[in-house]
């Protein structure tokens, strides 16, 4: 298997231990803990020029700061997404500027792709056939997309609930879908039995694989990048298993490591009051989440219950001196309304959520007038329509 220079090893985020990666694929064989792709950073000189004259085309222009070369990855040119002004809704808020992070100008539509690239990369160096995972749907389009990049076999698991887009497509890339009657716990309950009957599938599931997050850690590193080495005061994230906020948490502590930024940016989960685990936890002051015991919301990316990461979560809020926001569903489907009427962008039903929540954060006071707040927009709008569609009906539009 071939790594990068700096890639030293996974490290387990509960026991400590250090694991090679070429031996060690999924989660921690001691104690089971999340394992996270660790780098030598003193070993890696990276300037800010240097940088920036390489071409933007692609996360992979970041290649020193992930596990596996870039002739090796499997890639469709995810990632080197736009960081869109939004004028009319930083005057809105009150802020200096206001910026969309735009995931979906991704290949499939979401920065899942970010996550995959990485995760079905490390399946093709250990040598899998299959690829496997159970998902709220757009990991699971990905994760079909990358695995017919690479000539793998995938099998998604998806509820019921799961939009026709993304099961439609899933088909269309040649996977193996179940259909899952219920939620994504349900989806999750027949992948693990799915994996006990085939142990030769090798997962991509969140933080079953350490890769996802590390991989989606480079939406960080093009914001900062994008703003002029500026570090945003804030970021607004719709937070369901905590994957991109993690990872982006982690990529700005490495660019603080390598000198290039000298402060971190606030991270902020936004999560509908639906099922809001995280913002629950964060302001009880806890260390870990409590299960939702009867989740529901009708953004299914941000629809996880019982999110595993959520230590991992809470302490990159509270490292970063951001916070946790809740909203509802009316105001979360009006939120992508007033983002596409005011400034034209598209942002997906569930990534309305954090744009909702930075408006809630803004008329809480949060933010400074001369703040710079970056929304993340982690998939299109297009992909369910329909949803944005039906809410304007319900309004008699
Ligand atoms: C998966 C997903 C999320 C939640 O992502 P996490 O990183 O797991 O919190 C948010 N928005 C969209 C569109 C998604 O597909
Ligand atoms: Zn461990």
């Amino acid at each position: 298997m071939e790594t990068t220079d700096a890639f030293v090893g996974l490290v387990c985020v509960d026991c400590g231990a250090t694991f090679d990666p070429a031996a060690v694929t999924h989660r921690c064989p001691d104690c089971d803990g999340i394992l996270d792709p660790q780098y030598d950073l003193d070993s890696v000189s990276l300037a800010r020029d240097e940088v920036a004259d390489r071409p933007f085309d692609s996360m992979w222009r970041y290649g020193e700061l992930l596990p596996f070369p870039r002739e090796r990855a499997v890639t469709m040119y995810e990632g080197a997404t736009a960081l869109v002004e939004c004028p009319e809704l930083a005057d809105d808020l009150g802020v200096g500027r206001l910026l969309l992070k735009d995931e979906g100008r991704n290949p499939t539509g979401t920065f899942k792709d970010r996550g995959q690239t990485v995760a079905v990369t490390a399946a093709v160096e250990h040598g899998a056939e299959d690829v496997a995972l159970a998902s709220a749907g757009n990991a699971g389009q990905a994760a079909a997309a990358y695995a017919a990049r690479a000539g793998l076999d995938a099998h998604v698991f998806l509820p019921s609930r799961a939009g026709f887009t993304q099961k439609a497509m899933v088909n269309v890339h040649g996977g193996d879908l179940t259909v899952v009657g219920g939620r994504i716990g349900d989806a999750g309950e027949a992948f693990q039995q799915a994996m006990e009957d085939n142990p030769d599938w090798y997962p991509v599931q969140t933080f079953v694989t350490p890769y996802r997050h590390d991989g989606k850690k480079t939406m960080l590193y093009e914001t900062v990048e994008q703003l002029d080495w500026e570090v945003p005061d804030a970021v607004v994230y719709p937070t369901g298993g905590g994957v991109g906020l993690v990872g982006m948490h982690k990529g700005a502590k490495e660019f603080q490591e390598l000198g290039l930024i000298n402060e971190l940016p606030g991270m902020y989960a936004a999560q509908s009051t639906g099922c809001a685990p995280i913002v629950d936890a964060f302001e009880a002051g806890a260390e870990v989440h409590e299960a939702v015991e009867h989740p529901d919301t009708i953004c299914g990316g941000v629809e996880i219950p019982d999110p595993g990461a959520s230590p991992l979560i809470l302490e990159a809020l509270r490292e970063s001196d951001g916070g946790a926001v809740a909203t509802d569903d009316d105001e979360i489907l009006e939120a992508a309304v007033r983002v596409a009427q005011r400034e034209g962008l598209e942002i997906g039903h569930t990534c309305a959520a954090a744009a909702s929540g930075a408006f809630e954060l803004a008329a809480r006071g949060e933010f400074g007038e001369d703040d710079t707040v970056v929304i993340l927009n982690t998939g299109t709008a297009n992909k369910n329509a329909d949803v944005l569609r039906s809410h304007l009906m319900s309004k008699g539009v």
